[in-house]
């Protein structure tokens, strides 16, 4: 069976010679000495200075929302993962969803300004399948409107923008470790932050707003994450030039072999080094889509609807937005299989099929 993806795993032994230094100090957690080598490793990966490793990539949009005072309305993307705007639901706030780019399936910033109310606090934006969302102008509208910025850059791992690790824009940015990732630490997540007065805030929100010392400072929550999965992530960081690579290469053949003139897929933002992290096409209909889905699965071939349904139509929302552009999208966009070790052929039998369905009624 061929799975949209494939996690990437490092050598064994080096993995277990870390495991042998957890058991011998007996430190298996809460802020540890693998975890700080793992935040000082990815801070000069990623260039940034403020950077916490934590439980997941959901928990910490949550610490985003808490640490920023976010509260009443968030404007968010609905072309995302449910994580996005379940973690607004869940710090209480309202997300007002903004209809999404049709060329990039980023949220549009045309449209943010003309959703601003009063009650009106934060931009939460995902850079969709790790594609930079249109930083600057959605900077230029939080200046005017007095909004934070958060951007779900769970995809967005090794990319960089002008220059600088996407990661590194926005008030807060936060990433997700998590094994189907680009890079992965089994299950992880990271908040990178522009704000050097938040370093306290954060450390403790993520450390349930209490020290050692028996001093509790307020309602935090437990974001911590283990030496076990701090150890994953230093052995799979030295790897990672290595697995971009691997992932370009089977960009580079479906982007040479599927039939353009019928299928489309979003265009990237310029000024960009990219992650391949994703391999999104769009179908003329969600038919079509369908009947690929089933030859592919004749095949033990299994992409997957991603982003699907459009958050905007979830039940459990207070308020249904029209969101257009993206509840048509995620109807007929599918990720293809991708990961390291994707043999050529592989993708080159996937395009095939995929060719020749779209060709026969
Ligand atoms: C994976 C993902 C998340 C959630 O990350 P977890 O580490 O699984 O909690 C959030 N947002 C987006 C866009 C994601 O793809």
């Amino acid at each position: 069976m061929i799975n949209v993806t494939k996690t990437f795993l490092p050598d064994q032994e080096k993995y277990l010679q870390y495991v042998r230094e957890i058991w011998d100090r007996g430190y298996l957690t809460n802020n540890g000495p693998l975890l700080q080598e793992l935040e000082s490793e990815l801070k000069g990966y990623l260039n940034v200075d403020h950077l916490y490793f934590c439980g997941n990539g959901t928990i910490v949009l949550q610490l985003a929302i808490k640490a920023l005072e976010i509260n009443g309305e968030v404007i968010t993307t609905p072309f995302s993962y449910c994580a996005t705007s379940n973690a607004i639901l869940w710090e209480k706030c309202t997300p007002v969803f903004v209809d999404i780019d049709p060329s990039t399936f980023n949220i549009n910033p045309d449209l943010i300004e003309q959703a601003i109310t009063p009650a009106t606090t934060a931009i939460l934006a995902t850079h969709v399948y790790g594609n930079p969302c249109d930083v600057e102008k959605i900077e230029q509208i939080a200046k005017k409107h007095n909004l934070k910025v958060v951007y779900d850059a769970a995809h967005a791992f090794g990319v960089t923008y002008k220059g600088k690790s996407l990661l590194s824009y926005g008030d807060i940015s936060t990433c997700s470790f998590h094994a189907t990732k680009v890079f992965h630490t089994i299950e992880g997540g990271a908040l990178i932050s522009n704000h050097p007065e938040l370093d306290q805030k954060l450390t403790l929100l993520r450390a349930f707003g209490h020290r050692g010392d028996e001093s509790y400072y307020f309602a935090g929550i437990n974001g911590k994450n283990s030496e076990f999965h701090a150890a994953m992530g230093l052995c799979n960081l030295p790897h990672v030039e290595e697995i971009i690579a691997a992932r370009k290469d089977v960009f580079t053949i479906y982007d040479r072999l599927l039939n353009w003139d019928i299928l489309a897929k979003p265009t990237h933002a310029k000024d960009m080094v990219y992650n391949y992290a994703y391999y999104p096409v769009v179908f003329p209909s969600e038919t079509v889509m369908k009947k690929v889905m089933e030859d592919l699965a004749a095949e033990e071939i299994i992409p997957r609807r991603y982003f699907y349904p459009s958050l905007n139509t979830l039940p459990f929302m207070p308020e249904y937005y029209a969101c257009p552009v993206s509840e048509d999208i995620s109807l007929r966009v599918l990720c293809l299989p991708l990961y390291v070790g994707l043999p050529s052929q592989d993708v080159e039998h996937i395009s095939n099929i995929i060719n020749k369905s779209l060709l026969s009624p």
